[in-house]
């Protein structure tokens, strides 16, 4: 580093300590949860003009707003590439993974999970006039999928050939153009695409597709987080903050 940029540095370290003493006061060291998401994911996080944290809104931000608050601390969000949230988990770059993610097995290999807090299944999106009714029919239609979602691996361990995009509305425009005759991805949001464009419809086969339960990912054995988490979910699951906000943002995106 040059020195002018040291001093710069520094110079902006010192405001940022100056900011967190005087924005926390009495709250003690770390006042301060960074949650990780990939906002391309509504009603769960989506980019807002306002939203609950900064410009992020959804049913997870305002999950994450609580928790923070409840703990008398504040939420900050980093918004990254679902692929990269468990490695800037790992890394320590965020200290929560809050993403509609699916607790699986092979994540809990490298996290901890909070308790679950949404109840999801993978779906299709088809055409209104395609003859998909069964997952068994994607068999020699061009599938699409989100990088690193449940709903990839789902189509990868029945076999099927497919492709990958990063963002749910880029595979969704490819279904919307023609190029592509389905779209595998987590229920809720498969509703809000399907209201959101002419012509879609969503196929849903339970013998296919499991159940998947949402969860707040931390570190492995960061149990004094994972504790506040569990707590903060378990108040709001039991006095229906988790289902009331559920219903608003379902609501809300469908009616735009
Ligand atoms: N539930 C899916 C998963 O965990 C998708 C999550 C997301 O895209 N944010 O992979």
């Amino acid at each position: 580093m040059k020195k002018a940029t040291k001093v710069m540095a520094l110079a902006a370290a010192m405001v940022m300590l100056a900011g967190t003493l005087t924005a926390c006061g009495g709250s003690g060291k770390g006042g301060k949860i960074t949650f990780g998401t990939n906002a391309e994911f509504p009603p769960f996080e989506f980019v807002a003009s306002q939203g609950v944290i900064d410009q992020y809104d959804g049913i997870d931000m305002a999950i994450a707003k609580n928790i923070a608050e409840q703990n008398g601390m504040t939420a900050a969000i980093e918004n990254m590439e679902f692929d990269s949230l468990l490695v800037a988990l790992q890394n320590g770059q965020i200290d929560a993974v809050i993403a509609g993610m699916t607790a699986t097995d092979e994540r809990r290999e490298t996290v901890d999970f909070s308790t679950t807090y949404y109840t999801a299944t993978q779906v299709m999106i088809v055409k209104e006039d395609s003859d998909i009714a069964t997952a068994a029919d994607m068999a020699d239609k061009k599938i699409c999928v989100i990088q690193g979602y449940t709903g990839e691996i789902c189509v990868q361990d029945m076999g099927y050939p497919y492709e990958a995009f990063k963002k749910g509305t880029e595979a969704v425009m490819e279904l919307v153009n023609g190029k592509c005759d389905v779209v595998v991805i987590d229920s809720a949001t498969a509703q809000k695409y399907v209201s959101d464009n002419e012509g879609l419809k969503i196929v849903e086969d339970a013998s296919a597709f499991e159940s998947e339960e949402y969860a707040i990912a931390v570190q492995k054995g960061n149990t004094e987080l994972l504790e506040k988490i569990n707590k903060s979910i378990e108040g709001m699951l039991a006095d229906g903050t988790i289902n009331e906000l559920a219903v608003k943002y379902t609501e809300a995106v469908s009616e735009e």
